[in-house]
Protein backbone atom coordinates (compact mmCIF):
# COMPACT_ATOMS: atom_id res chain seq x y z
CA UNK A 1 0.00 0.00 0.00
CA UNK A 2 0.80 3.57 -1.26
CA UNK A 3 1.41 6.20 1.71
CA UNK A 4 -0.07 9.37 1.24
CA UNK A 5 3.47 11.12 1.49
CA UNK A 6 4.50 9.43 -1.60
CA UNK A 7 0.90 10.10 -3.60
CA UNK A 8 1.43 13.54 -2.91
CA UNK A 9 5.04 13.79 -4.90
CA UNK A 10 3.13 12.66 -7.46
CA UNK A 11 2.19 16.11 -8.20
CA UNK A 12 4.67 18.73 -8.96
CA UNK A 13 6.00 21.17 -6.63
CA UNK A 14 4.18 24.24 -7.90
CA UNK A 15 0.88 21.98 -7.61
CA UNK A 16 1.58 20.60 -3.78
CA UNK A 17 2.37 24.68 -3.04
CA UNK A 18 -1.28 26.06 -3.97
CA UNK A 19 -3.15 26.48 -0.21
CA UNK A 20 -6.60 25.17 -1.54
CA UNK A 21 -9.39 27.53 -1.54
CA UNK A 22 -11.70 27.95 1.30
CA UNK A 23 -15.18 28.71 0.61
CA UNK A 24 -18.12 29.85 2.65
CA UNK A 25 -19.45 27.20 5.20
CA UNK A 26 -22.59 25.32 3.58
CA UNK A 27 -25.51 25.23 5.88
CA UNK A 28 -25.64 21.69 5.48
CA UNK A 29 -22.29 21.35 7.06
CA UNK A 30 -22.51 23.81 9.59
CA UNK A 31 -26.67 22.40 10.83
CA UNK A 32 -24.16 18.66 11.52
CA UNK A 33 -21.34 20.34 13.17
CA UNK A 34 -23.66 22.15 15.73
CA UNK A 35 -26.38 19.90 16.03
CA UNK A 36 -28.47 23.16 14.11
CA UNK A 37 -31.67 23.45 12.01
CA UNK A 38 -31.13 24.15 8.65
CA UNK A 39 -33.76 26.57 8.40
CA UNK A 40 -32.29 28.70 11.18
CA UNK A 41 -29.44 29.01 9.95
CA UNK A 42 -28.65 32.88 7.83
CA UNK A 43 -25.86 31.90 5.48
CA UNK A 44 -24.18 36.00 4.37
CA UNK A 45 -20.92 33.97 3.39
CA UNK A 46 -20.22 33.66 -0.39
CA UNK A 47 -22.38 36.79 -1.69
CA UNK A 48 -25.10 35.18 -3.38
CA UNK A 49 -28.48 36.85 -4.35
CA UNK A 50 -30.66 37.05 -1.21
CA UNK A 51 -33.63 37.55 -3.76
CA UNK A 52 -32.42 34.61 -5.94
CA UNK A 53 -32.79 34.25 -9.22
CA UNK A 54 -35.38 36.04 -11.98
CA UNK A 55 -38.77 34.38 -12.27
CA UNK A 56 -38.09 34.33 -15.98
CA UNK A 57 -35.24 32.39 -15.27
CA UNK A 58 -36.96 29.79 -13.23
CA UNK A 59 -39.56 29.33 -15.81
CA UNK A 60 -36.82 28.75 -18.48
CA UNK A 61 -35.27 26.18 -16.31
CA UNK A 62 -38.85 24.14 -16.36
CA UNK A 63 -39.05 24.21 -19.88
CA UNK A 64 -35.45 23.11 -20.20
CA UNK A 65 -35.54 20.73 -17.92
CA UNK A 66 -37.09 17.95 -20.88
CA UNK A 67 -34.32 18.08 -22.59
CA UNK A 68 -31.55 17.35 -20.14
CA UNK A 69 -30.31 14.08 -21.59
CA UNK A 70 -28.70 16.02 -24.33
CA UNK A 71 -25.57 17.43 -24.65
CA UNK A 72 -25.55 21.37 -24.44
CA UNK A 73 -24.81 24.13 -27.31
CA UNK A 74 -20.94 24.14 -27.06
CA UNK A 75 -20.91 27.59 -28.55
CA UNK A 76 -23.58 28.82 -26.33
CA UNK A 77 -25.35 30.05 -29.41
CA UNK A 78 -28.70 31.13 -28.26
CA UNK A 79 -26.44 33.05 -24.91
CA UNK A 80 -24.09 34.26 -27.33
CA UNK A 81 -26.46 36.14 -29.23
CA UNK A 82 -28.44 37.49 -26.63
CA UNK A 83 -24.60 39.11 -24.56
CA UNK A 84 -23.84 40.34 -28.07
CA UNK A 85 -26.35 42.24 -27.90
CA UNK A 86 -26.48 43.46 -24.75
CA UNK A 87 -23.02 44.57 -24.57
CA UNK A 88 -22.76 45.41 -27.98
CA UNK A 89 -19.70 43.00 -28.64
CA UNK A 90 -18.88 41.23 -31.82
CA UNK A 91 -20.27 37.21 -31.09
CA UNK A 92 -16.66 35.94 -31.63
CA UNK A 93 -15.32 38.30 -28.76
CA UNK A 94 -16.99 36.77 -26.15
CA UNK A 95 -16.01 33.08 -24.11
CA UNK A 96 -18.17 31.45 -21.71
CA UNK A 97 -17.23 29.90 -18.39
CA UNK A 98 -18.35 27.24 -16.51
CA UNK A 99 -18.79 30.67 -14.04
CA UNK A 100 -16.33 33.37 -14.60
CA UNK A 101 -13.44 31.22 -12.61
CA UNK A 102 -13.48 29.26 -15.73
CA UNK A 103 -12.53 32.48 -17.95
CA UNK A 104 -10.21 33.42 -15.08
CA UNK A 105 -8.63 29.86 -15.82
CA UNK A 106 -8.64 29.74 -18.72
CA UNK A 107 -6.77 32.81 -19.19
CA UNK A 108 -4.17 31.74 -17.22
CA UNK A 109 -4.08 28.00 -19.20
CA UNK A 110 -4.05 29.97 -22.53
CA UNK A 111 -1.27 32.76 -22.03
CA UNK A 112 1.00 31.58 -19.08
CA UNK A 113 3.54 28.84 -18.81
CA UNK A 114 6.18 28.60 -16.10
CA UNK A 115 8.67 31.33 -15.63
CA UNK A 116 5.98 33.74 -16.45
CA UNK A 117 4.90 35.92 -14.15
CA UNK A 118 0.79 37.27 -13.26
CA UNK A 119 0.61 40.00 -11.18
CA UNK A 120 -1.80 40.84 -8.64
CA UNK A 121 -2.87 42.99 -5.71
CA UNK A 122 -2.89 41.64 -1.92
CA UNK A 123 -6.03 41.27 -0.21
CA UNK A 124 -7.24 40.44 -3.93
CA UNK A 125 -9.63 37.15 -5.10
CA UNK A 126 -7.95 34.31 -4.31
CA UNK A 127 -8.98 32.59 -7.68
CA UNK A 128 -5.92 34.73 -9.33
CA UNK A 129 -2.85 32.54 -7.23
CA UNK A 130 -5.02 29.57 -7.54
CA UNK A 131 -5.13 29.67 -11.33
CA UNK A 132 -1.66 31.04 -11.42
CA UNK A 133 0.19 28.68 -9.51
CA UNK A 134 -1.66 25.92 -11.47
CA UNK A 135 0.07 26.14 -14.53
CA UNK A 136 3.62 26.90 -12.62
CA UNK A 137 3.94 30.67 -13.42
CA UNK A 138 4.70 32.89 -10.78
CA UNK A 139 2.44 34.99 -8.74
CA UNK A 140 3.62 38.83 -7.98
CA UNK A 141 1.47 40.23 -5.15
CA UNK A 142 1.45 43.98 -5.08
CA UNK A 143 1.24 45.44 -1.72
CA UNK A 144 -2.54 47.45 -1.56
CA UNK A 145 -3.30 50.62 -0.75
CA UNK A 146 -5.80 51.15 1.85
CA UNK A 147 -7.05 47.96 1.13
CA UNK A 148 -7.30 48.81 -2.64
CA UNK A 149 -5.58 47.90 -5.67
CA UNK A 150 -2.22 49.90 -5.56
CA UNK A 151 -2.22 50.42 -9.51
CA UNK A 152 1.33 52.62 -10.19
CA UNK A 153 2.76 49.55 -7.97
CA UNK A 154 1.13 46.95 -10.81
CA UNK A 155 3.29 48.65 -13.40
CA UNK A 156 6.36 49.20 -11.42
CA UNK A 157 6.22 45.44 -11.38
CA UNK A 158 5.88 45.06 -14.36
CA UNK A 159 8.76 42.94 -15.75
CA UNK A 160 9.97 40.82 -18.93
CA UNK A 161 8.70 38.22 -17.70
CA UNK A 162 4.83 39.75 -16.84
CA UNK A 163 2.51 37.83 -19.41
CA UNK A 164 -1.07 38.75 -17.04
CA UNK A 165 -2.55 40.90 -14.87
CA UNK A 166 -5.27 40.72 -12.75
CA UNK A 167 -7.51 43.43 -11.80
CA UNK A 168 -10.80 43.03 -9.44
CA UNK A 169 -12.86 45.93 -9.80
CA UNK A 170 -15.00 45.97 -7.36
CA UNK A 171 -12.58 43.55 -5.58
CA UNK A 172 -13.54 41.05 -3.16
CA UNK A 173 -12.98 40.94 -0.04
CA UNK A 174 -12.40 44.43 0.24
CA UNK A 175 -15.13 45.71 -1.70
CA UNK A 176 -12.83 48.47 -3.32
CA UNK A 177 -12.99 50.54 -6.12
CA UNK A 178 -10.84 51.64 -8.49
CA UNK A 179 -12.39 55.29 -10.72
CA UNK A 180 -12.79 55.09 -14.60
CA UNK A 181 -9.49 57.35 -14.85
CA UNK A 182 -7.52 55.62 -13.16
CA UNK A 183 -8.37 52.61 -14.86
CA UNK A 184 -7.90 53.89 -18.21
CA UNK A 185 -4.91 55.84 -16.88
CA UNK A 186 -3.53 52.39 -16.15
CA UNK A 187 -4.82 50.39 -19.23
CA UNK A 188 -2.69 53.20 -21.29
CA UNK A 189 0.70 52.15 -19.60
CA UNK A 190 0.46 48.50 -19.34
CA UNK A 191 2.66 47.49 -22.36
CA UNK A 192 0.76 45.82 -25.31
CA UNK A 193 2.28 42.02 -25.09
CA UNK A 194 1.25 42.16 -21.11
CA UNK A 195 -2.46 41.07 -20.89
CA UNK A 196 -5.09 42.70 -18.10
CA UNK A 197 -7.70 40.60 -16.75
CA UNK A 198 -10.21 43.20 -15.64
CA UNK A 199 -12.95 41.13 -13.16
CA UNK A 200 -15.89 43.10 -12.83
CA UNK A 201 -18.27 40.12 -11.04
CA UNK A 202 -19.55 43.30 -9.01
CA UNK A 203 -20.69 45.43 -12.02
CA UNK A 204 -24.44 45.19 -11.75
CA UNK A 205 -24.29 46.26 -7.87
CA UNK A 206 -22.43 49.60 -9.01
CA UNK A 207 -24.34 53.01 -8.83
CA UNK A 208 -25.13 54.43 -12.62
CA UNK A 209 -22.11 56.72 -12.21
CA UNK A 210 -19.72 53.80 -10.99
CA UNK A 211 -20.46 51.47 -13.71
CA UNK A 212 -17.86 50.36 -16.07
CA UNK A 213 -17.52 51.37 -19.02
CA UNK A 214 -14.80 48.92 -20.02
CA UNK A 215 -16.49 47.31 -22.64
CA UNK A 216 -16.25 50.26 -24.82
CA UNK A 217 -12.59 50.33 -23.96
CA UNK A 218 -11.87 47.09 -25.92
CA UNK A 219 -11.81 49.11 -29.27
CA UNK A 220 -8.76 50.71 -27.47
CA UNK A 221 -6.85 48.10 -26.01
CA UNK A 222 -6.24 44.57 -27.56
CA UNK A 223 -4.78 43.66 -24.51
CA UNK A 224 -8.07 43.48 -22.20
CA UNK A 225 -9.79 40.65 -21.21
CA UNK A 226 -13.30 41.66 -19.18
CA UNK A 227 -14.39 39.39 -17.14
CA UNK A 228 -18.64 38.58 -15.91
CA UNK A 229 -20.76 36.55 -13.78
CA UNK A 230 -24.13 35.48 -13.55
CA UNK A 231 -23.52 34.68 -10.33
CA UNK A 232 -23.84 37.50 -8.27
CA UNK A 233 -26.57 40.36 -9.20
CA UNK A 234 -28.26 37.55 -11.80
CA UNK A 235 -28.47 35.22 -8.78
CA UNK A 236 -27.22 31.68 -10.70
CA UNK A 237 -24.25 31.03 -8.78
CA UNK A 238 -25.32 27.17 -8.34
CA UNK A 239 -25.64 27.02 -12.04
CA UNK A 240 -22.14 28.15 -13.03
CA UNK A 241 -21.91 30.64 -15.99
CA UNK A 242 -19.82 33.60 -16.78
CA UNK A 243 -17.87 35.31 -19.79
CA UNK A 244 -15.58 37.04 -20.93
CA UNK A 245 -15.34 39.59 -23.20
CA UNK A 246 -12.45 40.38 -25.49
CA UNK A 247 -10.16 40.46 -28.62
CA UNK A 248 -11.62 37.96 -31.10
CA UNK A 249 -7.78 36.56 -31.68
CA UNK A 250 -7.88 36.27 -27.54
CA UNK A 251 -11.09 34.95 -27.74
CA UNK A 252 -10.13 32.08 -30.32
CA UNK A 253 -6.92 31.01 -28.28
CA UNK A 254 -9.31 31.02 -24.50
CA UNK A 255 -11.57 28.80 -26.68
CA UNK A 256 -9.22 26.19 -27.62
CA UNK A 257 -7.98 25.44 -23.88
CA UNK A 258 -12.34 25.49 -23.22
CA UNK A 259 -13.80 22.16 -22.32
CA UNK A 260 -16.04 21.51 -24.98
CA UNK A 261 -19.33 21.30 -23.08
CA UNK A 262 -18.25 23.81 -19.81
CA UNK A 263 -21.91 25.66 -20.11
CA UNK A 264 -24.32 23.18 -19.20
CA UNK A 265 -28.20 23.24 -20.80
CA UNK A 266 -29.47 24.61 -17.72
CA UNK A 267 -26.86 27.58 -17.32
CA UNK A 268 -27.19 28.82 -20.50
CA UNK A 269 -31.32 29.19 -21.26
CA UNK A 270 -31.32 30.78 -17.74
CA UNK A 271 -28.46 32.63 -18.84
CA UNK A 272 -30.63 34.20 -21.65
CA UNK A 273 -33.65 34.23 -19.65
CA UNK A 274 -32.16 36.56 -17.12
CA UNK A 275 -30.49 39.05 -19.56
CA UNK A 276 -34.26 39.74 -20.31
CA UNK A 277 -35.01 40.50 -16.99
CA UNK A 278 -33.48 44.11 -16.54
CA UNK A 279 -36.45 44.35 -13.38
CA UNK A 280 -34.60 41.79 -11.80
CA UNK A 281 -31.23 43.14 -11.94
CA UNK A 282 -32.42 46.84 -11.30
CA UNK A 283 -34.00 44.99 -7.67
CA UNK A 284 -31.46 43.58 -6.66
CA UNK A 285 -29.23 46.48 -6.95
CA UNK A 286 -31.81 48.68 -4.95
CA UNK A 287 -32.23 45.55 -2.40
CA UNK A 288 -28.05 45.55 -1.72
CA UNK A 289 -28.36 49.23 -1.71
CA UNK A 290 -30.90 49.44 1.40
CA UNK A 291 -29.12 46.11 2.65
CA UNK A 292 -25.76 47.83 2.51
CA UNK A 293 -27.11 51.33 4.25
CA UNK A 294 -28.40 48.93 7.20
CA UNK A 295 -25.81 47.04 7.54
CA UNK A 296 -22.89 49.63 7.55
CA UNK A 297 -25.27 51.75 10.19
CA UNK A 298 -25.58 48.53 12.48
CA UNK A 299 -21.96 48.09 12.43
CA UNK A 300 -21.29 51.67 13.07
CA UNK A 301 -23.68 51.69 15.86
CA UNK A 302 -21.95 48.45 17.81
CA UNK A 303 -18.79 50.42 17.34
CA UNK A 304 -16.86 48.20 14.68
CA UNK A 305 -15.14 49.87 11.23
CA UNK A 306 -15.49 48.59 7.98
CA UNK A 307 -14.14 49.00 4.79
CA UNK A 308 -16.57 50.68 2.50
CA UNK A 309 -17.97 48.38 0.05
CA UNK A 310 -19.08 49.04 -3.87
CA UNK A 311 -20.02 45.27 -3.87
CA UNK A 312 -22.96 43.35 -2.02
CA UNK A 313 -20.92 42.52 0.77
CA UNK A 314 -18.61 44.17 3.27
CA UNK A 315 -15.49 43.49 5.47
CA UNK A 316 -15.27 44.50 8.83
CA UNK A 317 -12.61 44.63 12.03
CA UNK A 318 -13.36 42.77 15.01
CA UNK A 319 -11.33 42.19 18.04
CA UNK A 320 -10.75 38.45 18.08
CA UNK A 321 -12.58 37.87 14.35
CA UNK A 322 -11.82 34.06 14.37
CA UNK A 323 -13.63 33.76 18.20
CA UNK A 324 -16.54 36.05 17.01
CA UNK A 325 -16.80 33.98 13.54
CA UNK A 326 -17.07 30.54 15.71
CA UNK A 327 -19.61 32.17 18.57
CA UNK A 328 -21.67 33.29 15.18
CA UNK A 329 -21.68 29.76 13.61
CA UNK A 330 -22.62 28.55 16.62
CA UNK A 331 -25.76 30.89 16.90
CA UNK A 332 -26.17 29.71 12.99
CA UNK A 333 -24.70 32.70 11.45
CA UNK A 334 -22.45 32.13 8.80
CA UNK A 335 -20.08 34.41 7.74
CA UNK A 336 -16.71 34.86 5.91
CA UNK A 337 -13.36 34.83 7.88
CA UNK A 338 -10.69 36.38 5.73
CA UNK A 339 -7.71 35.69 7.53
CA UNK A 340 -6.31 33.61 4.14
CA UNK A 341 -6.45 37.32 2.21
CA UNK A 342 -4.04 38.51 4.72
CA UNK A 343 -6.93 40.27 6.99
CA UNK A 344 -7.23 38.40 10.31
CA UNK A 345 -8.83 41.02 12.01
CA UNK A 346 -11.80 40.92 9.32
CA UNK A 347 -14.42 39.16 8.79
CA UNK A 348 -16.62 39.69 5.72
CA UNK A 349 -20.29 39.59 5.54
CA UNK A 350 -23.23 39.44 2.88
CA UNK A 351 -25.54 41.54 2.27
CA UNK A 352 -28.85 39.55 2.69
CA UNK A 353 -32.41 40.49 3.01
CA UNK A 354 -33.71 43.12 5.85
CA UNK A 355 -34.62 40.18 8.55
CA UNK A 356 -30.67 38.26 7.58
CA UNK A 357 -29.16 41.43 8.32
CA UNK A 358 -30.65 42.31 11.27
CA UNK A 359 -30.67 39.12 12.63
CA UNK A 360 -26.40 39.12 12.03
CA UNK A 361 -26.49 42.36 13.19
CA UNK A 362 -28.53 41.20 16.28
CA UNK A 363 -26.44 38.13 16.90
CA UNK A 364 -23.35 39.97 16.71
CA UNK A 365 -24.09 42.81 18.99
CA UNK A 366 -25.07 39.76 22.19
CA UNK A 367 -21.57 38.46 20.90
CA UNK A 368 -19.55 41.70 21.56
CA UNK A 369 -21.40 42.70 24.52
CA UNK A 370 -21.55 39.75 26.98
C1 LIG B 1 -17.72 35.95 -6.83
C2 LIG B 1 -16.60 36.41 -7.70
C3 LIG B 1 -16.49 35.94 -9.01
C4 LIG B 1 -17.55 35.05 -9.58
O1 LIG B 1 -17.16 33.75 -9.69
P1 LIG B 1 -18.09 32.75 -10.52
O2 LIG B 1 -17.14 31.68 -10.91
O3 LIG B 1 -18.60 33.51 -11.71
O4 LIG B 1 -19.17 32.30 -9.62
C5 LIG B 1 -15.46 36.40 -9.80
N1 LIG B 1 -14.57 37.29 -9.33
C6 LIG B 1 -14.65 37.78 -8.08
C7 LIG B 1 -13.68 38.80 -7.64
C8 LIG B 1 -15.65 37.32 -7.24
O5 LIG B 1 -15.72 37.79 -5.98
Amino acid sequence: MTSDLSLASLAPAYIRAIAPYQGGKPISELAREFGLDEAEIGKLASKENPLGMSPKAHEALEAALADIARYPDGNSFSLRAAVSEKFAVQPDQIVFGNGSNDILELAARAFLTAGDEAIYSQHAFAVYPLVTQAVGATGVVVPAVDFGHDLNGFLAAITPKTKLIFVANPNNPTGTLLSKSALKAFLQQVPAHVLVVLDEAYDEYLSAEHTSEAIDWLQHFDNLIISRTFSKAYGLAGLRVGFGLMHAALADLMNRVRQPFNVNSLAQVAAVASLQDDDFVARSYAANQAGMAQMTQGLTRLGLSYIPSYANFVSFKVPNAAAVNQALLKQGVIVRPVANYQMPDYLRVSIGLFNENARFLHVLEKILQP
